[in-house]
């Protein structure tokens, strides 16, 4: 806990964010770091609550309650108050193998399940984790931990996003030979090309993989296991090989005119925008540009959230997004009762930045594309939309029902589909033998092992489209089965 008295004392303080209509000029982070002494004043601000639910880590609902990781947030709240940076640091590693990622893009369900959360804003639990973690590097407190001895057992781990990074640390800190191979040219999954790099710079990413690399881990990029090596190749080299592919299967659009030009996928924009941005800081051309252009975003979720501040920082001429939901509400109605994720209205970087330019939040909701409308030359030129209602059908389902007479036509030059996302790219898990359900690679939550021996699988590849902490969760879990497995067997 912090000060007893400091919930009352203290009121909670944002991460300092750039003004939104400076940082759409700039591709670099927009939040930074509270001053130690505010940060000092937010950690006493947590109190001592008896049962701290905010670590808890739960699903209610198919929802976070708590930090999936089981961060022990008190402790280190209380060691920050008391300024012990280091001591917190070394509590915040003991649960978390990335607080550099967590402390910038996590959702911070714990601060939904924050006791002082049912009266007063919560503790500002994910800006002290980011700046423990930021203080370490700068102080150079987090050096290489080379394993003293090594087992003689060799994994591969087939993906380098949170899940797989977080498997090969654990198993690498176990004294296993660990190998991650990535199809892509970077390391990192979708923190690297998926998450913008205004939210997380992708030197924070490089500078983890680099420690883990001195730590013994052997990369190999731009090597896809199915094709440049084969599910057999891999198994006959590897005591164990754990599938951390990811769910990046992309549900595409279904639509009259759907096959225009200027109608791209979510993820083909976000990554080409990163791939350029590293590669040539844009001078290489080859991202998707839409200066200039009337953008519609289709999909009203993160993803999309994160297209349309691309599309601010690209200058276009104008970007709404279309929702099928309404808006959310803006306190915490009865039937999402503490400790569960609130589930309210937010003003996330995206809209705060397009409300800041156009003095209008981006959104459109209940709002249903009927047609897509391409000009002679095959270009997107306009979308025609028509409002809905949701309602409760007397089965207890809701339903969505087109109002008559609400229909619009939608001037459009670039269109991005995010819609979400169908599940696990299937040719893989197929080659190893390995079975699927609902999309997914099957393999349960106590061991994380397929039908196949020695071949396991965490992450979005075997719990869906999720989140970065919950990536983070199943690479620890899954290390720890791979371990025990280890220790019984002898070859896949
Ligand atoms: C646009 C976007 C923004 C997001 N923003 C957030 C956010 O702000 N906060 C948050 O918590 N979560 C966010 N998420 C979700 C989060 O990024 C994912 O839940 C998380 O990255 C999943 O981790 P993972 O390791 O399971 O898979 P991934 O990160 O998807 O990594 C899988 C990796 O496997 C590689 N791979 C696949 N097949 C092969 C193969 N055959 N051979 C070699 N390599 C292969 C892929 O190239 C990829 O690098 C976002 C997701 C998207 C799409
Ligand atoms: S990882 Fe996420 S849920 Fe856990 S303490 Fe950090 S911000 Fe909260």
């Amino acid at each position: 806990m912090g000060k007893p008295t400091g919930f009352m004392e203290y009121k909670r303080e944002k991460v300092k964010e750039l003004p939104a209509k400076d940082r759409i000029s700039s591709w670099n982070e927009y939040a930074t770091r509270l001053s130690d002494e505010s940060l000092q004043t937010q950690g006493a601000r947590c109190m001592d609550c008896g049962t701290p639910f905010c670590h808890m880590g739960v699903e209610i609902r198919g929802a976070a309650a708590g930090c999936p990781i089981q961060n022990v947030i008190p402790e280190w709240n209380d060691l920050v108050y008391k300024g012990h940076w280091k001591e917190a640091l070394d509590r915040l590693h003991m649960t978390n193998n990335f607080p550099e990622f967590t402390g910038r893009v996590c959702p911070a369900p714990c601060e939904g399940s924050c006791t002082l959360g049912i009266n007063e804003p919560a503790v500002a639990i994910k800006s002290i984790e980011r700046s423990i973690i930021d203080k370490g590097f700068e102080n150079d407190w987090i050096t290489p931990r080379v394993p003293q001895s090594r087992t003689g057992k060799k994994i591969a781990v087939v993906g380098s996003g949170p899940a797989g990074l977080a498997a090969a640390d654990q198993l690498n800190q176990l004294g296993h030979s660990v190998t991650v191979y990535e199809r892509h040219d970077r390391l990192g999954g979708l923190l690297m090309y998926g998450i913008p790099n205004m939210k997380l710079e992708k030197s924070v990413i490089d500078r983890r993989i680099n420690l883990l690399r001195q730590e013994g881990i052997d990369f190999v990029v731009n090597t896809e296991i199915g094709k440049d090596i084969t599910a057999e190749e891999l198994k006959a080299q590897y005591d164990a090989v754990i599938l951390c592919i990811g769910a990046q299967k992309q549900r595409v659009l279904h639509l009259e005119g759907s096959e225009s030009k200027g109608i791209h996928l979510a993820m083909d924009y976000l990554t080409g925008v990163t791939q350029s941005l590293l590669d040539s800081n844009f001078e290489d051309k080859t991202a998707i540009d839409v200066k200039g252009k009337d953008v519609i975003v289709i999909g009203g979720g993160d993803t999309g959230a994160d297209c349309v501040a691309t599309a601010l920082r690209q200058q276009a001429r104008s970007v709404h997004q279309f929702g099928k939901h309404p808006e959310l509400p803006k306190v915490r109605e009865d039937d999402r009762p503490w400790p569960q994720d609130p589930n309210i209205f937010k003003l996330d970087y995206a809209y705060e930045e397009a409300a800041a330019i156009t003095g209008k939040d981006p959104r459109e909701y209940c709002i249903q594309t009927k047609k897509i409308v391409a000009d002679k030359d095959g270009n997107v030129k306009e979308l025609h939309t028509i409002q809905m209602e949701k309602i409760l059908g007397d089965d207890g389902f809701h339903y969505f029902k087109e109002l008559p007479g609400t229909e619009k036509v939608w001037p459009a030059q670039a269109v991005f589909v995010a819609i979400g996302f169908e599940g696990v790219e299937k040719s893989l898990p197929e080659q190893f033998g390995v079975k699927l359900s609902n999309n997914r690679i099957q393999a349960s939550i106590k061991d994380f092992e397929t039908n196949v021996p020695g071949v396991f699988a965490a992450g979005d590849a075997r719990r869906g489209q999720s989140l970065v902490v919950w990536a983070i969760k199943e690479g620890r879990a899954v290390a720890a089965s791979v371990h025990e497995f280890l220790s019984t067997n002898v070859t896949v």
